[in-house]
C-alpha cells in the first residue's frame, strides 16, 4: 500500500475499498489530491455517495486528510476561492470565468459552497481551479449534491459550530452591546432598533441563517421581530424549522411573562416550532415554567438570551450557533442547570 496509513480503517471499511482508494489518491497529481470531492471518491471507488463521505469522514478522523471549503459561482459552477470556514465570503467576489462580480448576498451557502479533502502534505493551493462536474450536478435538479455544504452537513462532516463565525472586529460588537446596556439614546425607537440590529447581525454571522429586522405582519403584536430562513435540512436544523422568529424586548425591566406567550402565539399562527426571546435585562426565573409549558402543549421551543450572555459569548470568543443548540436542548429536556458549566456542551 502507498498510503499505509488507510490501513487503520481495516476494521471499519473493506479491504476492496481501502485497496481502490489506496490505488486511485496515489494514481492522483499533487494537485489533484488537493481537491479530492465525495463525488469523485464514489465514483473511482464505485461505491455510494454515503460511503465515500462516511469513508472521507474517516479518513479526517485518523488525520490522513482534512477538509475545507471551497466557494463556487452561483452561474457557471467554476471555483473562485478557497474558503478558510464556510463564513469567509467577502460582500463582493469575482468569478474569472464569468468575468462578473457577485454579491455576498447571492451565494446561497448550502448550493454554492462546497466541501473538499486534501490528503496532508504541504503546498499553497492554487485558486480558479475547474469544477468540472459542478455545473451538470447543479442542472440535476431537486437532488442534493454529493459535494455540496447540505450533504456534508447531513452526513457528518460538519459540526454546529461551523456555521458561526466569530467576529474579526469583537470589540467593535462588544462595545455596540455595551453601548445599548449604558447609553440614553434619544427615542425609545433608536434604543429598540440597537438591540434588534445587534441581534439581527449576529444571526447573519451564521452562514445558515438570513436575518432582517424589516419583517412585520398585521396580525403582528410586538415588535422587534427577526425572520431567519435557513437554508439546510437534518439534524438540528429539522428541529427549528424552516424558518423562525426573533423577539427583542430592550426594556429597562425584567421581561413580562405575557412577552413569552405572545411570542408563542405567533409562532403558531405561523406554523413556527422555534422561537427566540433576546431581552436587555435577564429572563425571570417563571420564564423556564412557561417555556416548558409552552413546550409541552404546544411542542414549541423557545428560548431566552439577555444581552449580558451575548456580551459575555463575544467577550469570550464562544460560538453563537453552539449557545442557540445548547438553549434549545436544555429547553426540550428541562434542564435546571446550565448544561455548558456541567460540561456536557459548549456554546
Ligand atoms: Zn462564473
Amino acid at each position: 500500500m502507498f498510503y499505509s496509513q488507510l490501513l487503520t480503517l481495516e476494521r471499519s471499511f473493506s479491504e476492496e475499498l481501502l485497496d481502490k482508494a489506496d490505488c486511485y489518491f496515489s494514481g492522483l497529481s499533487a494537485d489533484a489530491r488537493k481537491t479530492i470531492s465525495i463525488s469523485r471518491v464514489a465514483t473511482h471507488l464505485q461505491c455510494s455517495y454515503i460511503e465515500s463521505a462516511n469513508f472521507l469522514k474517516a479518513c479526517i478522523e485518523i488525520n490522513f486528510m482534512h477538509k475545507y471549503f471551497v466557494l463556487c459561482c452561483p452561474e457557471c459552477g467554476h471555483i473562485i476561492k478557497r474558503l478558510e470556514s464556510i463564513n469567509d465570503i467577502k460582500s463582493i467576489e469575482y468569478c474569472l470565468c464569468c468575468e462578473k462580480e457577485f454579491e455576498k448576498d447571492e451565494f446561497d451557502s448550502a448550493q454554492d459552497i462546497e466541501i473538499r479533502f486534501e490528503i496532508i502534505e504541504d503546498a499553497p493551493f492554487e485558486d480558479g481551479q475547474h469544477c468540472i462536474d459542478s455545473k451538470k450536478m447543479k442542472e440535476s435538479a431537486g437532488a442534493v449534491r454529493p459535494d455540496s455544504l447540505q450533504f456534508a452537513w447531513k452526513h457528518g462532516l460538519l459540526e454546529i459550530g461551523e456555521f458561526y463565525s466569530v467576529p474579526d472586529d469583537g470589540s467593535d460588537w462588544i462595545a455596540r452591546a455595551e453601548a445599548i446596556m449604558t447609553t440614553r439614546y434619544t427615542s425609545s425607537t433608536e434604543q429598540g432598533n440597537a438591540l434588534e440590529n445587534l441581534t439581527r447581525d449576529l444571526f447573519n454571522q451564521c452562514t445558515c441563517f438570513k436575518a432582517t429586522s424589516e419583517f412585520t405582519t398585521k396580525l403582528n403584536q410586538i415588535d422587534g421581530f427577526v425572520i431567519v430562513k435557513r437554508y439546510f435540512q437534518g439534524n438540528f436544523f429539522d428541529e427549528i424549522g424552516s424558518s423562525f422568529y426573533v423577539e427583542c424586548k430592550n426594556e429597562k425591566s425584567t421581561p413580562k411573562n405575557t412577552y413569552l406567550s405572545k411570542l408563542s402565539d405567533i409562532m403558531g399562527r405561523a406554523g413556527c416550532s422555534f422561537g427566540v426571546f433576546v431581552s436587555k435585562k435577564p429572563a425571570p426565573k417563571t420564564f423556564r415554567d412557561i417555556c416548558r409549558d409552552v413546550y409541552l402543549v404546544r411542542k414549541q421551543v423557545i428560548i431566552c438570551i439577555s444581552l449580558s450572555e451575548i456580551i459575555e459569548m463575544l467577550e469570550n470568543q464562544e460560538n453563537f450557533m453552539d449557545l442557540l443548540h445548547r438553549k434549545y436542548i436544555e429547553v426540550q429536556h428541562n434542564a435546571n442547570k446550565n448544561l455548558k458549566e456541567l460540561g456536557i456542551m459548549q456554546g
